[in-house]
């Protein structure tokens, strides 16, 4: 599986900016696949190989409705700590992410 476009995906989050951080732990708890349509802990652990993991987290996402706002909580909330999947994508390519993401936020990276 290639690798994500880290700038186009960071441009798309740009429409999360003004939405504040519980509106999107509501929408996120309430319409995420992984919070009523299967259990997290059946989830295997991911390899720290890249393409394996992409697979499995795009796997484990497929389907979701909320998967860009899944991605912009964690990268307001875990940032460069992330771990596991979230927002379709494994936490290698989140931490790749994160500072692409918040240099269009205005911010460095932590
Ligand atoms: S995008 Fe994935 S991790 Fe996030 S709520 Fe949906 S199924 Fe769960």
């Amino acid at each position: 599986m290639t690798e994500p476009n880290y700038e186009e995906t960071a441009t798309r989050l740009n429409r999360y900016d003004d939405v504040p951080s519980d509106i999107l732990t509501h929408l996120v708890t309430r319409d995420g696949l992984c919070f009523w349509a299967f259990d997290r802990a059946d989830v295997p652990e991911l390899s720290g190989e890249a393409s394996p993991d992409r697979e499995l987290a795009a796997r484990m996402c497929a389907g979701c409705p909320v998967i860009d706002e899944c991605l912009e909580l964690d990268l307001r909330t875990a940032g460069p700590d992330t771990v596991g999947v979230w927002g379709a994508l494994p936490d290698t390519d989140r931490r790749a992410l994160y500072p692409v993401w918040a240099r269009r936020r205005g911010g460095e990276a932590r």
